[in-house]
């Protein structure tokens, strides 16, 4: 079994990852923007998500929501994960209307669990179901993109998400700074702001992105006391109005500027 996963991963993955021979860099981004930053929240919190919306709306940014499609009501079951058991999670007509202020609904699973522990009909049937049930209660053809659940994902899960999405996010297992030209697709790294991380660290963190020409794609979760490690209004704002400051930055979903990079390539 192990031989041959790891055959599956060689034959597939190798090619998703990019090196920089013949990658253009000119105009990096939309715009002719130098550097990237993209927001990718996780597990759906209702809650907060009213709280990040108006905020995004304000400084006019698009961002990436996962969720967890059998937490969503009137699904709702199985919440296994102690820091989503006393949150609601929304309705699919919620849902549909932050997908109408033009975010993009990603997939975080079906029931958000440690996928590399699951057998390989199991990890397909949390990459696929849930991709079709967002499909299904949204109307929303096209192709997905997936956010493995506690960041946590191997060779053979990351190969198996490439047959059903066109990118998928990870965590800082290799890294935090995504580097256009040398980007793995099916594990694309992310950096997630802790509670002790003050705005003068994700500023610093988003000043290395530039420095880098990367992508920086911030990982969150609730605001304001929810979820895992949440972020505040008031350092949220501060993060949204320095962005909003720089005029080399292009801020946009986890699918377009992946699909943005793909096609540079
Ligand atoms: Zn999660």
């Amino acid at each position: 079994m192990i031989r041959r996963r790891e055959m599956m991963r060689c034959m597939s993955a190798a090619p998703l990852i990019l090196t920089n021979a013949g990658f253009n860099r000119d105009a990096l981004f939309p715009g002719g923007k130098r550097f990237a930053v993209t927001f990718s929240i996780d597990d759906g919190f209702w809650k907060s998500a009213q709280e990040f919306l108006p905020l995004f709306d304000r400084f006019n940014y698009r961002a990436t929501f996962n969720l967890v499609t059998s937490w969503i009501t009137p699904m709702r079951s199985g919440v296994g994960d102690d820091y989503n058991q006393a949150s609601s999670h929304g309705t699919w007509t919620n849902w549909k209307t932050v997908l109408d202020r033009g975010h993009e609904i990603g997939s975080h699973s079906m029931t958000h669990p440690h996928l590399p522990q699951l057998d390989e009909s199991e990890v397909k049937r949390q990459l696929l179901y849930s991709k079709r049930r967002i499909t299904k209660r949204l109307t929303l053809w096209g192709r997905k993109t997936f956010a493995f659940p506690y960041n946590d994902s191997s060779p053979a899960v990351r190969e198996m998400a490439g047959r059903y999405y066109l990118a998928a996010r990870e965590g800082t297992r290799t890294g935090e700074i995504n580097q256009p030209g040398a980007i793995d697709f099916l594990g694309v790294r992310s950096w997630w702001p802790l509670q002790h991380n003050t705005l003068g660290d994700i500023v610093e963190k988003i000043d290395e992105t530039r420095d880098m020409r990367g992508w920086l794609v911030i990982g969150l979760h609730g605001m304001n006391g929810e979820g895992w490690h949440p972020i505040t209004t008031e350092k949220m704002t501060g993060v949204l109005d320095y962005l909003s400051k720089q005029n080399d930055v292009y801020v946009d979903t986890f699918k377009n500027t992946a699909l943005w990079l793909m096609k540079k390539t």
